[in-house]
């Protein structure tokens, strides 16, 4: 559970400002850092009590641990008191749907989802590890998709470290965390698929540990060109949803399989719709919004997300914000392990506006529909292999990687490229020397950052970025 704040600063002289805080502190972390303030004494404090008290005290006070405070405003955010960047009035109206859904995103403990279960008697849930999961074929068989995309910043690793060696990304040690420690009591089978190494391995340590879960793993095609590839990996969905038609008790047919295409393909469009919207007037959705509507569809069932998106597409195309004076970039590197949001919306506060990206590329992975017409598993199998992203993870030696990120900036007419790639991700290392050589011969200015899903302090890569956008909007 996130913790509710609320901050009314009246009065200001010299750095000193007098408050009426109201606070719930729901989570220990949390806690701590308000004992830390000495807003209140340890003593008055209370989990799940509400607390209010009048008192002054010193603006870096709050600074350090990063609270952005504007004297005689209201502040009230429902994330963690780390904000990385301070963000201006007009940044606020964009906090709509952050805000509506972010204790959704960031919940530890998955409680909607659990929720959902208890409410569907007899419901499977079916986990999907990044990147890409047919996950056609898990609502086919009357089960629910859920990505589970590791713990956030949310989630301290206790048990994970001794399983795995020192020298790897946070995701794949956060999600086997969350095994660990009972978090994912409400999966009845995970899915991991052939990205890396480490998620190779991460499902074997989920076979191992967790025998009571149906773990599945996809291996996909390393040759996109082979005639026998189609073959291949229809025959590779064959056997996965042979597997859930035996957990789930019942067949799946052809038509309710062109049914849960008929159902994603419009989800996936939807997002396709919100990503163009944000390309093309950035002022208008920011991309901190654009993720939150994207990353609630890995959590929720598609009929609720899809109502949900359509409200919001409504909602943004009443907007008219005034644009601003930003750069326009293209994010590329993050399509496993995601960064924390307030790095997100960090990099828009420091002057960017991110124009595309590919986040959770796994759930929008196909560039159009996948058509009904034939046989619905040869259709999943040819759009995975003709029609889906170029990805970090999906080697398809038609057509260089780098050339589509460049094909992106041109498209777009972003100025710049942001490569925000997981500590220790292999495939997004390797992919950043072919973006750097191809970025370079392009004249295309970049900046690479790093980031781990884990982390909390910001001011590094805050400045870092500013000092780029700075490079660039004075040149
Ligand atoms: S973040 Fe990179 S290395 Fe880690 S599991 Fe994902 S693709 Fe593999």
């Amino acid at each position: 559970m996130t913790p509710l704040r609320k901050i009314l600063c009246t009065e200001s002289s010299n750095k000193q400002v007098v408050c009426h805080t109201r606070i719930v502190c729901k989570d220990v972390y949390y806690l701590n850092k308000i004992q830390e303030l000495g807003i209140f004494t340890n003593s008055f404090l209370n989990l799940g009590k509400t607390h209010a008290t009048t008192h002054s005290f010193h603006l870096n006070q709050y600074r350090q641990f990063g609270w952005h405070i504007t004297c005689g405003k209201t502040i009230q955010r429902t994330d963690r008191n780390e904000q990385p960047f301070e963000r201006s009035r007009d940044e606020m109206t964009s906090e709509n749907f952050v805000d509506r859904y972010r204790e959704l995103i960031e919940d530890p403990t998955f409680s909607r989802i659990v929720e959902w279960k208890a409410n569907h008697s007899g419901s499977k849930i079916i986990g999907c590890y990044p990147v890409y999961t047919p996950v056609e074929l898990i609502h086919a068989a009357g089960m629910l998709p859920v990505g589970i995309l590791g713990g956030g910043n949310r989630l301290e690793i206790a048990h994970a470290d001794s399983r795995f060696q020192s020298f790897i990304c946070s995701i794949v040690k956060s999600t086997l965390e969350l095994g660990l420690t009972g978090k994912l009591h409400f999966l009845d089978g995970i899915v991991f698929h052939s990205i890396c190494d480490p998620a190779r391995n991460l499902a074997s340590v989920f076979q191992r540990n967790f025998p009571q879960m149906m773990v599945e793993f996809i291996h996909f095609p390393q040759n996109m060109v082979s005639p026998h590839t189609v073959k291949y990996l229809s025959a590779e969905y064959r056997r996965i949803k042979s597997a859930y038609e035996g957990l789930a008790g019942k067949a799946v047919t052809d038509e309710a399989l062109r049914q849960s295409i008929r159902i994603y393909n419009e989800q996936r469009k939807l997002i396709r719709e919100l990503y163009r919207i944000r390309s093309e007037k950035p002022h208008n959705l920011s991309t901190a919004e654009c993720y939150v509507l994207n990353r609630i569809g890995t959590l929720l069932p598609v009929e609720e997300h899809i109502a949900i998106v359509k409200e919001a597409i409504a909602a943004i195309n009443q907007r008219d914000e005034k644009p601003k004076d930003r750069i326009r970039v293209i994010l590329e590197g993050s399509f496993c392990e995601q960064p924390p949001l307030e790095l997100i919306e960090g990099l828009e506060a420091a002057g960017c506006y991110l124009l595309d990206d590919d986040f959770l590329q796994g759930w929008r992975w196909f560039l159009k529909d996948i058509p009904l017409d034939g046989e619905p598993i040869q259709n999943l199998a040819r759009a995975y292999l003709d029609h889906s992203v170029f990805s970090g993870v999906k080697h398809d030696l038609r057509e260089p990687k780098s050339k589509h990120l460049i094909d992106k900036v041109r498209e777009t007419g972003a100025n710049a490229v942001i490569i925000l790639a997981a500590k220790f991700c292999e495939p997004a290392l390797f992919d950043y020397a072919l973006y750097r050589q191809a970025l370079e011969r392009e004249g295309i200015p970049h900046l690479y950052l790093e980031f781990e899903e884990k982390m909390w302090i910001f001011d590094k890569s805050r400045t870092e970025v500013e000092t780029f956008v700075e490079s660039m909007l004075f040149d």
